[in-house]
């Protein structure tokens, strides 16, 4: 690899550096393969999936709004705003770790699992899990809000399928085991940080009585709404929406999904870009997002156009041409 010799991202040192202890999980996951557990793994890891947690952050923004609820939505507000700028605008950018399915094609028994457990095909990179930081924000979030409420049952229970979301990602091979412990330290950490911000917000607010009141949106039903009933719209909606995600995702991957064109030195599995204005095809294939850039040295179309490379001298001198000043 041409990468190692000028300068190993922390991508690639982690994949040196932790190639044991990931390829040992990998096996356990692989010896438990089989095509019910498959689809379970599906139904959990869209749990971690946009289609579940954009939706959570909407709801949270709701609760937000009600007294009664201000500390779950200002809660599950938080948590997902702060996980999502700290594994996809931080830590996936700064290390650039490739993914496992583009990373191991050499290796015959990652290849098989991978095959499997059905090529599901992310676009983005690996380090640290996407869908685990989702899981463990919104579960540690919700997990301190249900044990403050005495609500012991559902406390254990978020851990516990947040837990198996990340197991998820493994058993799907589209992540390292090092890049789920890495989702789980970082949802682990927005989801007590959100939490405890939202304890602030709403001792802040109980001292602002008239604000607070103001803020309860409770006011528009003139009887007031039941503990019992909200319990029974929240979790609808939960169930709604996640049947959504689980039917999106359990039908996801495989022989259907568009692939990147990039084939150097590995032949990239990424989910391409395909239909987006953002990254027209290059030469008329599609390329997943990372290739896109790296092939044309621009963010996207736009920032393409706005700037050619070759233009650029010329540009400027038309502006010096034109702003004697300059
Ligand atoms: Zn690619």
């Amino acid at each position: 690899m041409t990468g190692m010799l000028l300068a190993a991202t922390v991508g690639e040192t982690l994949d040196a550096s932790m190639h044991g202890f990931d390829m040992a999980i990998y096996r356990i996951f692989g010896a438990i393969q089989n095509d019910v557990l498959t689809v379970i793994a599906k139904l959990f890891t869209s749990i971690g999936d946009e289609m579940f947690v954009i939706p959570m952050a909407i709801l949270g923004l709701v609760l937000l709004f009600f007294k009664r609820s201000r500390k779950y939505g200002a809660s599950l507000v938080v948590a997902i705003a702060l996980g999502t700028i700290i594994t996809n605008l931080v830590l996936k950018p700064m290390v650039l770790r490739v993914r496992p399915y583009n990373t191991l094609q050499g290796d015959a028994d990652y290849w098989l699992w991978y095959t499997a457990a059905g090529m599901l095909s992310e676009s983005d990179y690996s380090f640290p899990s996407g869908h685990t930081t989702g899981a463990f924000e919104i579960a540690f979030s919700m997990m301190l809000c249900f044990a403050a409420d005495k609500r012991k049952k559902l406390a254990v229970m978020c851990p516990v399928i947040a837990l198996l979301v990340g197991c998820s990602r493994i058993y799907l091979m589209v992540h390292y085991p090092t890049d789920v412990l890495g989702g789980m330290l970082a949802g682990a950490f927005a989801g007590v940080v959100g939490y405890f911000l939202a304890k602030l917000l709403c001792k802040f607010l109980e001292k602002h009585e008239t604000l607070n009141n103001k803020l309860d949106l409770e006011r528009i039903f003139k009887k007031g709404l039941s503990t019992k009933v909200i319990a029974i719209l929240v979790t609808a909606f939960c169930a709604v929406v996640f049947a959504v995600s689980a039917g999106r995702s359990v039908t996801e991957g495989g022989e259907d999904v568009i692939r990147c064109a990039y084939d150097n030195e590995y032949d990239c599995q990424n989910e391409a870009r395909v239909d987006s204005e953002k990254y027209p095809p290059i030469d008329g294939q599609y390329y997943c997002k990372i290739h896109w850039k790296q092939l044309t040295g621009a963010d996207n179309a736009k920032d393409a156009q706005d700037a050619p490379a070759d233009d650029a001298a010329q540009q400027a001198e038309e502006t010096e041409a034109l702003d004697p000043a300059a």
